[in-house]
């Protein structure tokens, strides 16, 4: 049966589907038949054309979760469990990190490694199915594959998505010690993850501050204690009640995953002095925004980290705690579509109707025999 998936030809056209053959593995290699894959911010960037270099035309989709159809991999996942025919797997989206450059050895920062390549982001559609959205996915040799674990259905993962491990990479980067007050920015997915994995890692009072009401919800169900709406608090409310919550301090960690720079500001006037602020919502360039050297940064002592990109540990860590502390991601999604819905999902994550949108492709089928049963 010929493969399809729904490509991205360029930025602001509508996504088409194309039809592929069966992947032919190489050696190591291991053909995915994809369950569920995940719409996030990146892929509405990448829609608008604000992501640099990308080789179109793509087919998007970083994290997926799959069956596995075939595996001329060593019969063994990333963390050493057996790997076999029709397991449930996802797998880190991200290959082909040198181990040679300077980033990958010198420094041990893989992740800024300029020779990695993204599932769903910079290989081309030309090259074959290496992205999500679509039935089927080749794995290259040297990807990460991972079993879910015992207890974890494909909904918990990709209802986290590429989020679950940012925001994983988020609460790590913060070091942020038991009984820490954190603030998050952002109630987004990156926002709801760091929101479950700070409270997982022991934090005191945890806020989070976003929009709409449904994302307040599901931040309170991953541990939040005080839900802010950013739209009907002003920045004097919020930083009044955060100082409230702290003796007037303000908070040990601030974690920004809006991805809107009037946060960054904000995100300083939260944080204590000689707090921790990350920034990790910025994945696309939205601007600049201003801030004070002297009160923000010199004067409050502050620390302050960018996080850019996950890290293979982040992925297994993650699930690991996803799985034990059953952490109620499943209920993120907020819509499926199939692979020729694929606009509409766009559409619908864009305009915040949705927190995650799920691309499932044996929707379609489902889809048309729905039809051909009404006709
Ligand atoms: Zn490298
Ligand atoms: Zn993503």
């Amino acid at each position: 049966m010929p493969q399809r998936a729904s490509v991205m030809t360029g930025p602001r056209r509508p996504l088409e589907i194309r039809d592929f053959d069966d992947p032919e593995l190489g050696p190591g290699e291991t053909w995915l038949e994809i369950e569920a894959s995940e719409v996030c911010g990146t892929d509405v960037h990448l829609f608008h054309g604000r992501l640099a270099g990308v080789p179109w035309p793509i087919i998007p989709g970083h994290v997926s979760v799959g069956r596995v159809r075939e595996t001329r991999g060593p019969g063994v996942d990333a963390t050493g469990r057996p790997l076999a025919e029709g397991d449930t797997v996802t797998f880190f989206d991200v290959v082909g990190t040198c181990h040679r450059c300077f980033h990958c050895s010198a420094a041990r920062q893989p992740n800024l490694c300029p020779h990695r390549r993204v599932y769903g982001i910079t290989f081309s559609a030309l090259e074959g199915l290496f992205g999500g959205w679509a039935t089927s996915m080749r794995l290259t040799a040297d990807t990460s594959i991972f079993k879910l674990p015992e207890g974890l259905e494909t909904a918990d993962v990709i209802g986290g998505g590429c989020g679950l491990f940012t925001g994983f990479g988020a609460v790590e980067r913060s070091e942020l010690r038991p009984g820490d007050t954190v603030v998050v920015q952002g109630s987004g997915p990156v926002g709801l993850a760091a929101a479950a994995f700070a409270r997982v890692r022991g934090c005191g009072v945890l806020v989070v501050i976003g929009d709409p009401d449904e994302r307040l919800d599901l931040a309170t169900a991953m541990g939040a204690d005080v839900t802010l709406s950013v739209s009907r608090t002003s920045g004097p409310d919020r930083s009044a009640r955060v100082a409230d919550l702290t003796e007037g301090r303000g908070a040990d960690v601030v974690i920004e995953a809006s991805g809107n720079p009037a946060a960054i500001p904000e995100g300083f006037a939260l944080l204590r002095d000689g707090g921790t602020y990350v920034v990790a919502g910025h994945y696309t360039d939205v601007g600049p925004v201003s801030i004070n050297p002297h009160l923000d940064i010199n004067r409050k002592h502050a620390t302050v980290k960018g996080r850019w990109g996950t890290e293979l540990p982040h992925v297994s860590r993650a699930l690991n705690l996803l799985a034990r502390h059953r952490l109620p991601f499943a209920r993120v999604i907020g819509g499926e579509y199939g692979l020729e819905e694929t606009n509409r999902a766009l559409a619908d994550v864009e305009r915040l109707a949705v927190t995650k949108a799920i691309i499932v492709a044996s929707r379609d089928r489902a889809t048309q025999a729905e039809g051909a049963g009404r006709g």
